[in-house]
């Protein structure tokens, strides 16, 4: 019988999207990274991985950690090195798959998610997760910000202006992106701590403005 693998959201997808402004990309920092910052839970050398064009990463680096963001899609990763040219901010940014974190060769105190295991399949997740053990040191802390399953479903008409590409987007793919606490424990369970996962929102560019989301510390033993 033939087996259908799972994919996740293209970089194609992904790629045409950066090409014009996509929803998420809001032009500041998300507010719940502002405040895990202001508490002081954000420490030493930062990862951001899935980055985007890098607002996240940037906001860090202006507080002075060190930063790297990595991304797939090109573009995303050629506007976040403009806009740390542009702001005169030191920020590594490189183009990368986040199932090759491996290939780093170095860890971070910290690394940040802010949308991108959200958009994994769920037979990537588990790829991904070995993948950050090999950049994250021993009791350091990832941070996660996704969707969650209290999120509705989103209206199509609303995304469509910004994303043109949005047909190309399978059901499934809606589906994973609202992501239960019980997911998130069952992907963090060897190796790992979950300190906590708590109610945050993400900001986006259209209504609603803001969408119900879990943002997890764990931290690798
Ligand atoms: N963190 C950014 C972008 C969120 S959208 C922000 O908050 O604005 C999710 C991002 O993850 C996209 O930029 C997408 O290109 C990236 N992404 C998705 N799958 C990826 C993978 N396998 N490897 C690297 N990046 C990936």
């Amino acid at each position: 019988m033939h087996e259908r693998k799972e994919e996740g959201i293209t970089i194609d997808f992904f790629e045409s999207v950066y090409h014009g402004e996509p929803p998420w990309d809001i032009g500041h920092p998300q507010k719940e990274y502002i405040q895990l910052e202001h508490a002081g839970e954000i420490v030493g050398s930062v990862l951001d991985v899935g980055c985007g064009t890098g607002e996240n990463a940037l906001y860090l680096a202006a507080q002075g950690h060190d930063v790297w963001g990595i991304d797939f899609a090109p573009t995303a990763i050629q506007k976040a090195q403009e806009k740390a040219a542009q702001r005169h901010l030191a920020a590594t940014f490189l183009v990368l798959n986040v199932l090759e974190l491996h290939t780093v060769e170095r860890t971070f105190d910290t690394v940040i998610d802010s949308g991108l295991f959200h958009s994994l399949s769920h037979e990537e997740r588990p790829l991904f997760v070995d993948n950050l053990a090999t950049v994250i040191r021993r009791g350091g802390t990832y941070f996660m910000l996704c969707f969650s399953e209290l999120t509705p479903v989103p209206d199509l008409s609303t995304l469509k202006d910004f994303m043109p590409n949005l047909s190309e987007l399978k059901p499934e793919d809606y589906a994973r992106l609202r992501v239960t606490q019980a997911e998130i424990k069952a992907s963090f369970q060897d190796g790992w701590r979950i300190n906590y996962i708590r109610p945050a929102t993400l900001e986006a560019r259209l209504g609603p403005n803001e969408v119900h989301g879990w943002l997890s510390s764990i931290s690798k033993d």
